[in-house]
């Protein structure tokens, strides 16, 4: 599997530590840090380390990556005190659903009330 660091994608560089954020979950394949405008009491955007445009891209090798996806996914909602009363995982793919940074991420939310359906 290639590691592609782009240049210009400001998730590789909060991956890579180049860009300062709060980083609540670290392991070798994924990142979670807190969202910037958080749109819940817990907002925490979990990434690949490697740079992957959308859920589009992911591919048939990619099975280890989004195992650990979802264990980060788990690991920050239970570290994050959400689990219990339910969260919410989002992943906008593309303009039409709002995806406005190219790099793969799960919006993880929590701690309010989640209304259904989404706007
Ligand atoms: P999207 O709209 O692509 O689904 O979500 C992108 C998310 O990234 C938004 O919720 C936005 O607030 C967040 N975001 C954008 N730039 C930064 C940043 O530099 N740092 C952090 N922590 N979050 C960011
Ligand atoms: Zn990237």
């Amino acid at each position: 599997m290639e590691v592609q660091e782009h240049v210009d994608c400001i998730f590789c560089a909060i991956a890579a530590g180049e860009i300062k954020s709060d980083i609540v979950y670290s392991d070798d394949l994924v990142v979670g840090f807190r969202d910037l405008h958080p749109a819940a009491p817990v907002h925490v955007l979990v990434i690949p380390r490697r740079h992957v445009r959308s859920l589009l891209d992911l591919g048939p090798d990619d099975g280890e990556l989004l195992a650990a996806l979802h264990r980060a996914i788990r690991q920050v909602a239970e570290e994050q005190g959400i689990a219990g009363d339910g969260f919410r995982v989002v992943v906008n793919v593309g303009e039409g659903a709002g995806q406005s940074v190219g790099h793969l991420h799960y919006h993880v939310l929590g701690g309010r009330a989640l209304a259904w359906p989404p706007g």
